[in-house]
């Protein structure tokens, strides 16, 4: 590991334009659990049941009972170490852009300031009957679910929920950054959510070199990314920070 943590500091420092494509697993540590580990929210809220659009349409009073959570877990979470480095090397010239799965707004928390939030964020509630929209920043418990003041539909965050589209703009956006990159650092994520697992693909049949950190093997290790450095994303990425640090200066 300690081999590969070197290698990924030369490889840093060598190349002209890096990128972190982003999920769930980098803010495991800030306590929002993944879809896959076993135990808290998700295994009392089906993703594939709640977390979809049509359930949403369907009935959204009960998806509202998964959101309150999602809502609570979110306003308290803060960055990990993980969070903080990709921040560090963006501001240190050595990061591009930071592609992220996540609608947690951690990132940007840490100080990360190009983020392309590829399925949005919590930061609006909008109708989808009639497209009014509020902030989500003042959202009280006591009102959720939250409802339009035009038509009295309840409102849904701006997060893409399973069946919805990636919004354009960070669909054009993330697409030129996986075809640029020259080293793309996939970071937490099982890679099985499409689009998103597209982008690997891509960023690797432009000539990028692919490498992920992650807690344990994905279906990208060993035919998509060219290294797996496997350990938990607070721990490792600091590593790396040191590393590249320690080179640079010396
Ligand atoms: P996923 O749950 O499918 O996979 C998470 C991956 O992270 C797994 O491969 C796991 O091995 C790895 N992992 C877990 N803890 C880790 C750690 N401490 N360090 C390194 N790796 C770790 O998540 P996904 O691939 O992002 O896809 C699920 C979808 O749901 C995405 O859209 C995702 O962003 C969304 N989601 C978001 C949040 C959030 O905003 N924090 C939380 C849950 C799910």
């Amino acid at each position: 590991m300690r081999e590969l943590i070197e290698r990924l500091a030369e490889e840093i420092l060598s190349s002209k334009w890096t990128i972190a494509l982003t999920g769930a697993g980098i803010s495991v540590e800030s306590g929002i659990p993944d879809f896959r580990s076993p135990g808290g929210l998700w295994s009392r809220f089906d993703p594939m049941e709640y977390a979809h659009i049509d359930s949403f349409r369907r009935n959204p009073r009960k998806v509202w009972e998964m959101l309150k959570e999602v809502f609570r877990l979110i306003s308290s979470a803060l960055p990990n170490p993980a969070h903080y480095a990709l921040a560090e090397l963006e501001s240190m010239g050595l990061l591009q852009a930071v592609i992220t799965q996540n609608v947690d707004g951690l990132h940007q928390k840490a100080g990360s300031k190009v983020v392309i939030e590829y399925h949005g964020n919590h930061d609006w509630l909008v109708c989808l009957e009639c497209g009014w929209r509020r902030s989500a920043q003042d959202l009280k418990e006591e009102e959720m679910p939250p409802t339009c003041k035009v038509c009295g539909f309840i409102l849904k965050p701006s997060v893409v929920f399973f069946g919805e589209p990636i919004p354009w703009e960070a669909q054009i956006r993330a697409l030129e950054e996986a075809r640029r990159c020259e080293l793309m650092l996939v970071i937490g994520t099982s890679a099985v959510v499409y689009p998103a697992a597209d982008l690997p693909r891509i960023a690797k049949s432009k000539g990028a070199r692919v490498v992920e950190i992650n807690r344990e093997p994905t279906v990208l290790t060993g035919v998509i990314s060219d290294y797996l450095i496997e350990g938990k994303a607070g721990e490792v990425l600091p590593e790396i920070l040191k590393e590249v640090k320690k080179r640079k200066d010396g």
